[in-house]
């Protein structure tokens, strides 16, 4: 049997930090570059183009190499994979426990 190889993804199977071999295969490929930078960075209340970048990330094959590149370089701005900026954000800083509150083990001293 015949295999066809595009080179176009690591033959390991595993990826580094930099790789954007994906890109090649994502939906959004060979998009107009003025046309590209209108959908997938979009103002925080441009909701039409966030919605019309989240529908073609929707159906890309690489949604997922897409997402983990944003979030391993840390990119600040646009949507990736499906995400906003907002919505790549990690959760809000939690305060650490102080033993107060549901389950806790605060111990009560006697008076
Ligand atoms: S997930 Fe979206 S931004 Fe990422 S490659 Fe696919 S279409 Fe482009």
């Amino acid at each position: 049997m015949r295999h066809i190889t595009t080179h176009d993804a690591p033959t390991t199977g595993l990826r580094s930090i930099g790789d954007t071999s994906w890109h090649t295969r994502g939906a959004c490929h060979g998009m107009d570059a003025e046309d590209a930078d209108a959908v997938f960075f979009p103002g925080p209340r441009d909701h039409e183009e966030i919605a019309e970048a989240k529908e073609l990330c929707g159906w890309c094959p690489v949604r997922r190499e897409c997402l983990d590149f944003a979030l391993e370089n840390v990119l600040k701005e646009g949507v990736w994979g499906g995400l906003t900026e907002a919505e790549r954000r990690p959760p809000q800083h939690v305060p650490p426990y102080n033993g107060v509150g549901r389950g806790g083990t605060r111990r009560l001293t006697k008076p």
